[in-house]
C-alpha cells in the first residue's frame, strides 16, 4: 500500500501550488484540499457562504478566520483525509488558522510544510497569463492578447481568466501573502517541519523536488 501523507503547501499566488497539488495528490493518493476551490464552488452554488466569499475573493481580500477554520475542520474529519491524509492548499493563511489547525490535527500532526518558492516578479508574469478551468481548476497559460474562452482538456468545462487575477487584486493578494502568510514560514521552520522547494523551472522538475522533499521528511 502507498503510504499516505499530511502536507501543507505554502507559496505565493501563481507559484504553481494548484498544478503541483494535483500531481502530489495522485502520487501520494491523498485528497487535494484547496480552500480557494471550495470557496469558488460555494460561490457557483450560490450558498450564503459562497456569495459572501465571492465578493471578498474578487477584491483580493481574505475570508474571515472563523469561517475558514470551520470549513477546513469539517473537511478534515471526512474518512478519506482522516485515514490517508491530505494536501492542504490555501490553508492555513494566517497565524490564527495555523494555531486552529494544530488543535484540529491533534494526534495526527502535519508531516511536512512545503514552501514552494517563486519570486514575486516571476509570479506577477505568470498570473497575467493564467487561465483556469472553472469546473476542475486545471491551469492554462494564455498568449498575451488572448481574449476568447476555451474548453478544458481535462473535463470540458469553461476555461476563464479568474476575476481576482486583475493587476489590482493580484497586488493586494501578494501584499496579504507577505504580511499574513509569510510569517507562517518562520513558524513552521522553528517547529522543524518546513521544507523550502524551488518552484522555478519545468513543472516535472519541480514535482521531482517536491516528492524528494516529502520522502526525506515523512
Ligand atoms: P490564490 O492563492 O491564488 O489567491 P486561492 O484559490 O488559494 O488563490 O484562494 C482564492 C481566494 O479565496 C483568496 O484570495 C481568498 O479570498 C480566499 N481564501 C482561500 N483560502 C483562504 C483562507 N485560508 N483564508 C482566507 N481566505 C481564503
Ligand atoms: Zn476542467
Amino acid at each position: 500500500m502507498i503510504p499516505g501523507a499530511r502536507l501543507i503547501i505554502l507559496g505565493r499566488q501563481g507559484a504553481g501550488k494548484g498544478t503541483q497539488c494535483v500531481r502530489l495528490s495522485r502520487h501520494f493518493v491523498v485528497p487535494h484540499i484547496s480552500t480557494g476551490d471550495m470557496l469558488r464552488a460555494a460561490a457557483r452554488e450560490g450558498s450564503e457562504l459562497g456569495l459572501m466569499a465571492k465578493q471578498i475573493m474578487d477584491e483580493g481580500g481574505l475570508v474571515g478566520d472563523e469561517v475558514m477554520i470551520g470549513l477546513v475542520d469539517e473537511r478534515l474529519r471526512k474518512p478519506d483525509s482522516d485515514s490517508r491524509g491530505y494536501i492542504l492548499d490555501g490553508f492555513p493563511r494566517t497565524v490564527a488558522q495555523a494555531k486552529a489547525l494544530e488543535v484540529a490535527t491533534g494526534e495526527k500532526p502535519i508531516h511536512v510544510v512545503i514552501d514552494l518558492d517563486v519570486p514575486r516578479e516571476i509570479v506577477l508574469e505568470r498570473l497575467s497569463s493564467r487561465r483556469v478551468c472553472r469546473d476542475c481548476g486545471t491551469n492554462y497559460t494564455a498568449e498575451a492578447d488572448e481574449r476568447r474562452m476555451w474548453l478544458c482538456d481535462v473535463c470540458g468545462g469553461d476555461v476563464e481568466h479568474r476575476a481576482d487575477d486583475t493587476p489590482d487584486a493580484v497586488n493586494r493578494r501578494l501584499d496579504l501573502y507577505e504580511s499574513q502568510t509569510a510569517p507562517l514560514i518562520q513558524h513552521y521552520s522553528r517547529m522543524g517541519t518546513l521544507a523550502v522547494v524551488n518552484g522555478v523551472g519545468h513543472p516535472d522538475h519541480v514535482f521531482k523536488r517536491l516528492c524528494d522533499a516529502v520522502d526525506a521528511r515523512r
